[in-house]
């Protein structure tokens, strides 16, 4: 077992959840990308997912696959709240813009909408987002469309509910104090797709957008710069 190997480190737990010819989900059969040097940042996306229970899934991009985490409670940029959020098996990279129902009966069956997407950059003092899931610490921003500034994600224990079975690392999703901090946020206060408008009612009553469908954030391999604008005169 390679020392980076971690609980939801594969994307054969992905396939062996799914039956691809009963779900609309990417088969994950791409090739797992290769992970840049030192996987400091990438693009992450947020689905809402209502499935036995609501829960939204926050997923980095690291090593060539969307690293991912179930928080039941979703996200908030106040940082008193702090979020429970389950280690699940790694998605792939052909996840990012999913949004669809899952068939009743199959594995997360439910509606899925694209709640949030941008890009994560890892913060110094934990600057190899693969290292730091071993870790169990990765401090890191968010520059997304609802979500953004500092958040830390905390391996707290192991989680041995019933989510998905087996047992699950457990984490903290914790917004840090920065300019971003807004006390009282609420996910739920925004319940819109930002890929297509959509609320997960409407994707489940399989209506189709009726405004234009947003492109996704594009790869990129470098962090960027923190919010310095430079004066262009
Ligand atoms: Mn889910």
């Amino acid at each position: 077992m390679s020392p980076r190997r971690r609980p939801g480190d594969a994307l054969g737990e992905y396939r062996r959840k799914r039956r691809f010819d009963a779900t609309p989900e990417p088969g994950g059969d791409e090739p797992r990308a290769p992970g840049t040097a030192a996987d400091g940042g990438g693009r992450f996306v947020v689905h809402r997912h209502r499935a036995t229970a609501l829960h939204y899934d926050l997923r980095l991009e690291i090593g060539g696959v969307l690293a991912s985490w179930a928080v039941p409670r979703g996200p908030s940029l106040d940082p008193a709240k702090r979020r429970l959020a389950i280690q699940v098996e790694d998605h792939p990279l052909s996840y990012f813009g999913f949004e669809g129902v899952i068939p009743g009966r199959q594995y997360g069956a439910g509606d899925v909408i694209v709640w949030d997407w941008g890009h994560w950059w890892a913060d110094p003092g934990t600057p190899d987002g693969a290292a730091a899931l071993v870790a169990g610490e990765l401090k890191f921003r968010l520059d997304g469309v609802k979500l953004r500034g500092a958040f830390v994600l905390l391996r707290t224990d192991q989680w041995r509910g019933r989510l998905g079975g087996g047992t699950k690392p457990k984490w903290l999703l914790i917004h840090r104090r920065d300019d971003a901090a807004t006390p009282g946020w609420e996910a739920e206060d925004l319940p819109e797709s930002v890929k297509t408008g959509r609320t997960n009612d409407e994707v489940a009553a399989g209506l189709r957008p009726t405004g234009p469908v947003a492109r996704p954030p594009r790869s990129r391999r470098r962090a960027p710069r923190r919010a310095v604008e430079v004066p262009t005169t």
